[in-house]
């Protein structure tokens, strides 16, 4: 939105399992405030398409639906978060998926990218969606039209939804140890969830920042 380019939002973290709408609702944040929409999926499935050495590392392990090893990972975080689009905010999209990747994230934003943007706390928000009806969404057995991904199969889906639970809730447990973790309700049409969200969004960002400013001490 033109009106709100100026707007200071920092970063933005969306967790929610696979199937949740976390794609959809990072795509509409991005849009809304004119930030990058920053996708580790994404990022990884550009290096499998390039070949680069790295994606083909990246893609027997997704293809299995399993995570990535976070030393593949953290370089391209890093460089992405590094780039100049970021500086006024961003919303990460399947980043962290590990309470170790949560602290990395933390000590980056403190080490290097608070270095020159101005300091904030990240919002994080957990999208909660009901696993069983998950489960059925996403294998499109419900009569939800679907646009599947090579990976969108029962077989690889479940992993997927099992690490997440396992690993997932970690990071939940990780920010809201922190006090920083806010749940939503994501069984709700698209527009409601996203209205909550830019709700969320808009308070955080105003009792951080004056006028696109940091507030002073
Ligand atoms: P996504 O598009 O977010 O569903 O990610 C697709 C695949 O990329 C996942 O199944 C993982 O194999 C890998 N991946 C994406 N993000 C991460 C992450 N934060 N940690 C580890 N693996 C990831």
């Amino acid at each position: 939105m033109a009106n709100e380019t100026a707007q200071k939002i920092g970063p933005v973290i969306l967790l929610g399992p696979p199937g949740a709408g976390k794609g959809t609702q990072a795509k509409r944040i991005a849009e809304h405030y004119d930030i990058p929409q920053i996708s580790t999926g994404d990022l990884l499935r550009e290096h499998v398409s390039r070949g680069t050495e790295l994606g083909l590392k990246a893609k027997a392990i997704m293809d299995r639906g399993e995570l990535v090893p976070d030393e593949l990972l953290f370089g391209i975080v890093a460089d992405r978060l590094n780039q100049a689009d970021c500086e006024r905010g961003f919303i990460l999209d399947g980043f962290p998926r590990t309470a170790g990747q949560a602290g990395w994230l933390d000590v980056f934003l403190e080490r290097e990218f608070f270095e020159k943007s101005e300091k904030c706390t990240p919002v994080v928000i957990r999208m909660d969606v009901d696993y069983t009806q998950l489960l059925l969404r996403i294998c499109d057995h419900d009569g939800f039209k679907l646009i599947q991904r090579n990976d969108d199969r029962e077989e690889v889906i479940r992993p997927r939804l099992e690490a997440y639970e396992i690993q997932t809730r970690r990071v939940a447990d990780y920010y809201q140890s922190k006090g920083r973790l806010i749940a939503l309700n994501a069984d709700r049409p698209i527009e409601e969830v996203s209205a909550e969200i830019f709700d969320v969004i808009d308070r955080h960002a105003s009792r951080q920042f004056v006028s696109g400013r940091a507030k002073p001490e």
